[in-house]
């Protein structure tokens, strides 16, 4: 299977660890730049987008990311790690960064607080019929989508909660949670044949 990280600097990164190795990935956790060697795909997992920012940059890693993500690796991230993808951050705290990279406008926490966090079923073309059932815990919403990126999710509302540009992409929930393995499995499908 293709060699695949997952950025374990901070939050569920296990979970997407234990999800890519069931479907076949050689998976890599990812802490200092060096960890970056070899691997064709990386996951942002959810977590909390200000303290991945940290410690990124206090790991040396940040810069070294930044440009894999210009030279084109494929990159999947999740809630916190959409935020990290994002181009340009909305109600970041003061100083945060992202990697960038998807050509978007993401806003944190638009949903509210913890206790705000809800599930809905969520018409996913690219992944078939059958619809998907996401769970948002604190999670951005993509406020605009740039030229570059495309939409490939909204709630019932309109607002954008996925997206893909090329071999990133980026969704507001939480995939790895409720066991629908599609996210991942369409992740390493394009990475397999890229
Ligand atoms: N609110 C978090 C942030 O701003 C994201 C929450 C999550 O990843 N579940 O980074």
């Amino acid at each position: 299977g293709p060699r695949v990280g997952v950025l374990a600097l901070q939050g569920d990164f296990r979970e997407h660890a234990r999800i890519l190795g069931e479907l076949g990935a050689r998976v890599t956790l990812v802490r200092r730049p060096g960890d970056l060697e070899g691997i064709e795909g990386l996951v942002i997992p959810g977590g909390e987008s200000s303290v991945m920012d940290k410690l990124a940059r206090a790991f040396g890693l940040a810069e070294p990311l930044r440009e894999r993500i210009r030279d084109g690796l494929h990159v999947y991230g999740t809630c916190a790690g959409l935020i990290m993808l994002a181009d340009t951050l909305l109600d970041a705290i003061a100083g945060q960064e992202s990697f960038g990279g998807l050509d978007v406008v993401v806003r944190r926490n638009a949903f509210g607080s913890q206790n705000q966090s809800f599930e809905t079923d969520l018409e996913i073309p690219v992944l078939g019929e059958r619809p998907l059932r996401a769970v948002f815990i604190r999670g951005p919403v993509v406020e605009s989508v740039g030229p570059k990126a495309t939409p490939i999710a909204t709630l019932a509302d309109g607002r954008v909660v996925a997206v893909e540009q090329g071999g990133l992409l980026g969704t507001s929930f939480h995939p790895e949670i409720n066991g629908d393995t599609r996210f991942h499995e369409y992740f390493l499908s394009k990475l397999r044949s890229a």
